[in-house]
Parts: structure tokens; C-alpha cells; sequence
């Protein structure tokens, strides 16, 4: 007799899994990392915990980021992951089976998406239902997606890029590439390590990325002194960095997702392409909004990209959304149980 069902809508993403619940917006936001007992392979812990965890444990703990290293499939940590931002979400109300739904990348398999519900409905939901990365961004991001009109939806996140032309509810053309904010800092750690002989860890390389980064070059720079340890004497150094030599470090990196947005272009039936046009290219994710993107992509494929409004948010924003307005999204939705 559920008198009362919550309703959790759960991004996960490759860097961070969002938890929504509609009404209250987005009420979890922690890193998709899960740590594991190398010896009995039991799960230690979830989220934030679990990424303190990283580089501070006795070599036989193991970090995995189960999104990033792809294997969504692997039911035990999913369902670990799940049940245990099920219980941090409903918190006293844990007695109520919460309806949940999780969001999957465009590529899936019916047989990872079979385990994703699985993994819900063992982790306690009542009901679960899937649905695409893209038609997610797409609903967060306020496009109207059941119209008959083409929308194109570029979510950079930190594990992959994925760009999807979506009509009539569905997804017309798509790709995924494995390229987006985890690489271009590797990129910018391997510059400063290639030029300055200099080593940095992935979060000032973040940091330089998010304070002085661009994806075109500008005439009056940024600048900040960044920290590290020298390779050849082994002691703590700084130095100062530009933005202009960031964009030149992470240009094959930008190239990539330039080539994803383009070769989804040009398989997009021309009327639909007539219709990006008038709307624009919607970005979102959290490396979308990386300085000057939206300019980089119009200048690479003369189509205007404009910033969805919180691209950080726009698939749990998403999946509140379709959790709401189940009967309008019925369409949608690809599997229910
Ligand atoms: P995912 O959906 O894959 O979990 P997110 O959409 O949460 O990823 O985005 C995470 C990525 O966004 C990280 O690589 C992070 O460095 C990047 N990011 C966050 N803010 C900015 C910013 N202001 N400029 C550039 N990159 C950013
Ligand atoms: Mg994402």
C-alpha cells in the first residue's frame, strides 16, 4: 500500500553521482568512486569516503571508478553503490521503497541496463527505470524534446564526451568518445611535466585548468603560480603559468570533441540539421564550461553553442524531471520493472 513514495533521480556520472529528488533538487553530489579490499574484494566504501580513501590506504584497498573504468555491468559494485546513496537520500524515511531513475550512457547494452535495474531493485527501489545520458541532459536542460524538431546535446563530463541529436523523444544520431576533463588534465600535467620538468598532481592540473584554461586563445591572459615537485632534484618548486600555453597543450584533446560534435553533424538528416541551426548546440556537463568552449565550437563548425543554465546538473535535473512526468516521458523510458 505505498501512501508515500520517494522519488530519487540518480546521475551517474564517470567523475560525480547526483542524487535529485524532485522538490527538493539535487541533495547528493560525490565522487562515482567505490573502494575495494584487494584481499576478500569486499566493498569498503562509497562516494567521498571512498575517495579519501585514494593515495592514503595500505596498498591492498583499491579506488574503482566504476563508471570510468566501464563496467557499469559490474552488478556488485553498482548495487553497492546504490543502495548506499538510497539510504544517505532517504535518511529517516528509509522504511519507504523509493522509485528511482538512473540514468546510462547512450552506448549501453540491454545487458548492462538490465543490471543497472537489478542492481536498483536489489539495492531496495520499488521501481526502476532507465533512461539515456543524452535524453536526460536534453529534459535538464529545458529543451523540449518531444517536438519534431532536431536539438543537438553535447555533455562533456570527465570521462567521456557524448554528443546526441535527439527528435520526437528519441535519439537520431549519437557518440561517445572517451575523451572530456580527466584527459585534458592529463594533457596539462603532461605539459608542465614535458616543459618545466615539474611534477603535479590531478587536482592542481584541475585547478589550472578551471582558473586559467581556455579552449581558444586570448589576448590578454591569465596567469597563476602553480606548485610542484621537480623530477630532476626531487624538491618542491613553482612556477608561473599562461593561459595561451594551456590551449596549446590541450589542443588535441579539444580537436577530439570537436570531431565528435562534426561527425554527428554530418550524419544528421538535413532537416533536422536546419533545425540546429536555428536552436543552437546546447552544452552541458561540468567540461562544458570550460573558458570559451561554446566560442571553440562555433568556430570549428559554424554552428552557435550556447550553455545549458547549470550544466553541472542538468541530467539529475533530468531524471527529477522525467520521475515526474512519467506518462509524458512513457515514450522514453526504456525499461520499467
Ligand atoms: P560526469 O558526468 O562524467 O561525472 P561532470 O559533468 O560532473 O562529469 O563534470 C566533471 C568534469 O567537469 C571534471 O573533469 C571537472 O574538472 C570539470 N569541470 C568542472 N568545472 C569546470 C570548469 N569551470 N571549467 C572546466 N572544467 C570544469
Ligand atoms: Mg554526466
Amino acid at each position: 500500500m505505498g501512501f508515500f513514495t520517494p522519488k530519487l533521480g540518480i546521475d551517474l556520472g564517470t567523475a560525480n553521482t547526483l542524487v535529485f529528488a524532485p522538490g527538493r533538487g539535487v541533495i547528493l553530489n560525490e565522487p562515482s568512486v567505490v573502494a575495494v579490499s584487494e584481499q576478500d574484494n569486499k566493498i569498503l566504501a562509497v562516494g567521498n569516503e571512498a575517495k579519501e580513501m585514494i593515495g592514503r590506504t595500505p596498498e591492498s584497498i583499491v579506488a574503482y571508478r566504476p563508471m570510468r573504468d566501464g563496467v557499469i555491468a559490474d552488478y556488485r559494485v553498482t548495487e553497492a553503490m546504490l543502495s548506499y546513496y538510497f539510504s544517505k537520500a532517504l535518511g529517516k524515511w528509509n522504511i519507504w521503497k523509493p522509485e528511482v531513475m538512473v540514468s546510462v550512457p547512450a552506448g549501453v547494452t540491454s545487458t548492462e541496463r538490465r543490471a543497472v535495474i537489478e542492481a536498483a531493485i536489489k539495492a531496495g527501489a520499488k521501481n526502476a527505470y532507465v533512461v539515456k545520458e543524452p535524453i536526460l541532459a536534453a529534459i535538464g536542460a529545458g529543451i523540449p524534446i518531444h517536438e519534431a524538431q532536431g536539438h543537438m546535446v553535447v555533455d562533456i563530463g570527465g570521462g567521456t564526451t557524448d554528443v546526441a541529436v535527439i527528435s520526437l523523444g528519441g535519439i537520431v544520431a549519437s557518440t561517445s568518445v572517451k575523451v572530456a576533463g580527466n584527459k585534458i588534465d592529463q594533457a596539462i600535467i603532461d605539459y608542465i611535466k614535458k616543459t618545466f620538468n615539474l611534477a603535479i598532481g590531478d587536482k592542481t592540473a584541475e585547478q589550472i585548468k578551471i582558473k586559467v584554461g581556455s579552449a581558444v586563445f586570448l589576448e590578454e591572459e591569465l596567469e597563476m603560480i602553480i606548485k610542484g615537485r621537480d623530477y630532476l632534484t626531487g624538491l618542491p618548486r613553482s612556477t608561473s603559468i599562461k593561459t595561451n600555453e594551456i590551449v596549446k597543450a590541450i589542443s588535441r584533446e579539444l580537436r577530439e570533441m570537436i570531431k565528435a560534435i562534426k561527425d554527428v553533424l554530418q550524419e544528421t538528416p538535413p532537416e533536422l540539421a536546419a533545425d540546429i541551426i536555428d536552436h543552437g548546440i546546447t552544452m552541458t556537463g561540468g567540461s562544458s564550461m570550460l573558458r570559451n568552449l561554446p566560442e571553440l565550437v562555433y568556430r570549428r563548425t559554424g554552428v552557435k553553442a550556447q550553455l545549458a543554465k547549470d550544466p553541472l546538473y542538468c541530467v539529475a535535473k533530468g531524471t527529477g524531471i522525467a520521475l515526474n512526468h512519467l506518462d509524458t516521458y512513457k515514450k522514453t523510458i526504456i525499461t520499467k520493472r
